[in-house]
């Protein structure tokens, strides 16, 4: 088991002592206000003791929309409304007092409620211009994490945990959604005539029709990870779609995952290290039934229980992304990894860490962790209108750059076909790029996306061994 480390190995967690004061009309409830509190402290290292009183006991942090009398090291003013708040990436206090309500902004965002007022297509994708992060340029940065980051400095006596094991600074992980990895190739060859117009190679139709210009590059993928020592995700489908229902609107793989050639390479991958996750169907989030037996088919095929999952078209309840994570509870899951948008890469819900979402009315959150994705190849090619640097090299280079900064993870998704050079010319030497980005950063946690999971859970339990709650 990795485990976190600590300045100094021999001490322990000191937690800070926490008092919530809120008026009975404020906008966080007192077991939002704790969870984002949580979630903050989490980020910083630290272990909270949430008090009731603080005449008897003396407070470090004091979350509060009165006045402050306390003698306290923080004292963050509430916010009266969800209105009022301001997403600042720098929330510095002004003598002990924050006046930008950091614990509200980080319930809004890590519940998605920043996002009540965008827009959607008709598969549910966030038009991303509508969005108060895109808008205010702040997508490409994970602004919870810097509020984290900022709390973790007011206490170092309290001996705050390291985000990362060893001595790493931050984590990076690869993964690849298997959306249609078998072409259909009368479907390509019309493809490739119409993209290339007057320039198609009759050599090039040739080897489609032949098999030999193909979308299953596992054995690509799996060497240049190999090569770079570095092993990723694949996310399986267990619904076999068809044609006929992706004209009808539900765009599932056409493949099935139950025959031979399937379960022989994903039998290759687990061999040689690599991880296989369930990539739920279109509508699988709708139904914990159809998600448990999608899941039970890749299973089947894996021989062993999965513990990761990716929703094709990032489709969960997206006016209720915690509902989506308790069914990923029920069905056992460790983490899912779909938080991100279709149209633009960075940080969709402000933070770059595995957080966990909460449930209003059953007031905890979820056993299934959110490992929030940062960058999908399409970003960079067909949704590039939306990037905020000229090269797809330069977009990459500036995420890495705020990722590192706040010591954030890097989770990138490319789908297996994209190194298909004739389809996809540059998304090779694009991938390379970040993959040697990664793989050659001493200070990079590079991990499956379970080990990071499976380090995070670790982490986390120290933290909560070491805090209490009074209220
Ligand atoms: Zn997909």
């Amino acid at each position: 088991m990795i485990e976190p480390s600590q300045k100094n190995s021999r001490t322990q967690l000191k937690p800070i002592k926490v008092l919530v004061d809120l008026r009975v009309n404020a906008p966080l409830t007192l077991s939002e206000a704790k969870y984002a509190i949580r979630t903050l402290a989490d980020i910083a290292g630290l272990a909270c003791h949430f008090v009731t009183n603080p005449k008897e006991d003396s407070i470090n942090l004091v979350y509060s929309d009165k006045q402050n009398d306390i003698d306290c090291q923080l004292f963050i003013r509430a916010a009266s409304s969800a209105d009022n708040v301001n997403f600042v990436s720098d929330p510095s206090p002004n003598n002990k007092i924050m006046d930008n309500d950091i614990v509200l902004a980080t319930y809004m965002l890590i519940s998605g409620l920043h996002e009540r007022k965008m827009t959607r297509d008709k598969h549910d994708h966030h038009a991303v211009e509508t969005s108060i992060l895109y808008r205010s340029n702040l997508l490409h940065v994970p602004i919870v994490n810097q509020y984290g980051s900022t709390i973790r400095e007011l206490f170092p006596s309290h001996n705050p945990l390291s985000l990362w094991p060893e001595g790493k600074t931050w984590a990076a992980a690869i993964t690849h959604d298997v959306d249609y990895p078998q072409m259909i190739r009368w479907i390509e060859m019309l493809r490739y005539l119409i993209d290339k117009k007057g320039g198609s190679k009759l050599s090039v139709l040739t080897d489609i029709a032949n098999g030999q210009n193909h979308f299953w590059m596992f054995k690509d993928w799996m060497d240049m990870e190999i090569r770079h020592e570095v092993r990723s995700a694949f996310y399986f489908s267990g619904r076999k779609g068809s044609l006929l229902k992706y004209l009808m609107g539900v765009p599932d793989p056409f493949y099935d995952v139950r025959s031979k050639e399937f379960k022989n390479i994903i039998s290759h991958l687990k061999k040689n290290g690599f991880e296989v996750g369930l990539h739920a169907s279109y509508n699988a989030y709708r139904s914990l039934n159809t998600f448990l037996e999608e899941k039970k088919i890749v299973e089947d095929s894996l021989a062993e229980t999965l513990l990761g999952n990716r929703h094709h078209y990032w489709r969960i309840n997206q006016d209720d992304p915690a509902e989506t994570s308790f069914l990923h509870e029920e069905a056992g899951l460790l983490y899912d990894a779909s938080i991100c948008y279709e149209r633009r890469a960075g940080f969709r819900f402000g933070i770059g860490t595995p957080y966990r979402l909460f449930h209003k009315h059953k007031k905890r959150t979820s056993k299934s962790l959110q490992l929030p994705t940062t960058l999908m190849d399409t970003h960079m090619s067909a949704h590039s209108m939306y990037n905020r640097f000229e090269t797809p090299h330069a977009e990459i280079d500036s995420l890495l750059a705020e990722t590192k900064k706040a010591g954030a993870l890097f989770i990138v998704n490319y789908h297996v076909r994209m190194i298909n050079d004739t389809f996809f010319p540059g998304v090779r030497r694009m991938f390379q790029k970040s993959l040697e980005l990664i793989s050659e950063d001493s200070e990079c946690f590079c991990k499956t996306p379970i080990e990071i999971a499976q380090y995070w859970v670790t982490r986390e339990k120290k933290i909560r061994d070491a805090s209490c709650d009074d209220t």
